[in-house]
């Protein structure tokens, strides 16, 4: 059985006393840890940690690389992304999320959450290569059309739901795709859809959620009016979307929560007072494509926040790639060490996809991957991974 040992060991929670020695089987399940020397062990330069979970990701939108320009805004972007992501043919999509699927697993992702409007990812999911927990996403403003939107999910969600897992584990939920294009009704449908499933949903990605939320206006009306949704209905609630949403919901689901871009600390407090399970997830480098912003992230570590972190597509990113978004904190927050971003890479992203019993961590009994990192300190080189088990 392999032995392994490097510089130094992250196993998912913080760094393992130095020296220490990982037995794997064959079938990269971790037999044991122990604190070394052992001269059978074979010895990696820089830092071994176990495999990425990339809580938020859009594998379906991979042929829209480089299609929207950076710095858009949030709602120009969206634009963009539905006027153009029907300009390809099924051939180059599939061809495109392929290669994302195989981008994912080659800087070391062992389970997605995956965002789906469509069924276009039950290719990848026969795969076998990750986990997968598919969100299929729920769209539709307008009040009186929650039924035949809800309807559409539910579809889309049974033929995921029917697909027989092989190795990796395949789950799927029903879920609101962000506060300003779902409607109180659609909410109330989705919410009632299953107890058991974590919701997913973009949130407050741009300054326009809450003002619209808040007193009706700015760009989120302009979007409305692209997608042919007469708004006369909404009544602004007077408070941030997530005060809002959460009222439609019942507090037991376990929730995650992305980009959060501008969320303050008291919509923090307020989910966390509201909420039993609540992972918040960073996209930073999505973040910084479109509305070259970041959130408050000390703000989150003060309240305590669980944070995972996630891609999103490339249709605002220029890679999939975990290590490149802790990257990317680590640049703009220097204060925040390498031992709590790797946690928010590996475990806190797999027990928001509740799958923290296989992977997340080099425990005994998991099977979590390892990975080999280099260059994490040093100065001005982006670090490298490798998939070692
Ligand atoms: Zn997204």
């Amino acid at each position: 059985m392999p032995l392994l040992t490097a510089d130094k060991i992250h196993n998912g929670h913080s760094w393992l006393p130095s020296g220490s020695v990982i037995e794997v089987s064959d079938g990269g399940v971790i037999l044991s840890i122990t604190n070394g020397p052992n001269e059978n062990a074979a010895f990696y330069e820089g830092v071994l940690a176990p495999g990425f979970v990339n809580t938020h990701c859009h594998l379906e939108l991979s042929h829209m690389k480089g299609v929207v320009p950076q710095h858009t805004q949030l709602i120009p972007f969206l634009k963009n992304v539905v006027g153009r992501r029907n300009d390809f043919t099924e051939e180059q999509k599939k061809e495109a999320r392929i290669n994302g699927y195989n981008e994912l697993v080659n800087n070391g992702v062992v389970a997605v959450g995956d965002i789906a409007n469509t069924t276009d990812a039950l290719d990848l999911r026969s795969l076998d290569k990750m986990h997968f927990y598919t969100f299929i996403e729920s769209l539709g403003f307008s009040e009186q059309n929650a039924g035949v939107a809800f309807a559409y999910a539910v579809k889309t969600y049974e033929t995921y739901a029917g697909q027989q897992p092989k190795q990796k584990r395949l789950k799927q939920a029903i879920v609101p795709h962000a506060p300003y294009s779902v409607s109180s009704s659609l909410f109330r449908l989705i919410d009632a859809h299953r107890n058991d499933v974590v919701i997913s949903i973009h949130n407050q990605e741009s300054k326009e959620e809450d003002r619209y939320y808040t007193t009706k206006e700015g760009d989120v009306g302009d979007l409305l009016v692209m997608l042919g949704i007469d708004d006369g209905f909404f009544n602004p609630t007077g408070r941030s979307s997530i005060q809002s949403y959460l009222e439609w919901m019942r507090p037991q689901h376990p929730f995650i929560f992305v980009h959060n871009t501008y969320t303050s600390q008291y919509d923090v407090q307020y989910a966390h007072s509201r909420l039993s399970d609540v992972f918040w997830c960073l996209c930073p480098n999505a973040n910084l494509y479109i509305e070259n912003a970041l959130p408050d992230i000390n703000m989150f570590i003060a309240e305590g926040a669980n944070i995972c972190i996630g891609t999103d597509s490339l249709a605002s990113n220029t890679q999939l790639c975990i290590l490149s978004e802790l990257y990317s904190i680590k640049e703009h927050n220097p204060e925040i060490d390498w031992a709590t971003l790797l946690k928010w890479g590996t475990l806190n992203g797999a027990r928001a996809l509740q799958m923290q019993d296989v992977v997340g961590s080099i425990e005994v009994g998991k099977t979590p991957g390892i990975l080999q990192l280099t260059d994490l300190d040093r100065k001005g080189v982006e670090p490298s991974v490798r998939r070692i088990i």
